[in-house]
């Protein structure tokens, strides 16, 4: 594969895990177990293709059990970061804070 079309792969494969985010926050509420497997399609695509998955992106769900983040999670924020609780399994996830 010429590394041109590499480019190519993942550019793509970015703009669907975008979209697949997408689905998995509409069905974040409703269907939490569809949003789930969105969530991990796209950590697989990311993974297949070894694109990353952008910044905004990963902050929005668990790491650990794939939920989404929904307004529902418990957000605090501490010293310049961000903590999300996760309302499924109680995995805490930091983020620094970026001011512009
Ligand atoms: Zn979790």
């Amino acid at each position: 594969m010429k590394a041109r079309d590499k480019g190519q792969v993942k550019e793509i494969a970015e703009a669907r895990i975008r979209k697949l985010f997408e689905f998995a926050k509409e069905e974040a509420r409703a269907r939490p177990e569809l949003a789930k497997r969105y969530i991990k399609l796209a950590r697989e695509l990311a993974r297949k293709t070894q694109t990353k998955i952008p910044q905004e992106l990963k902050k929005s769900f668990c790491k650990k059990c794939g939920l989404i983040f929904t307004t529902k999670s418990r957000v605090r924020t501490k010293k310049g970061l961000l903590v999300y609780t996760c309302q499924k399994c109680g995995e805490k996830r930091r983020f620094r804070i970026i001011r512009n």
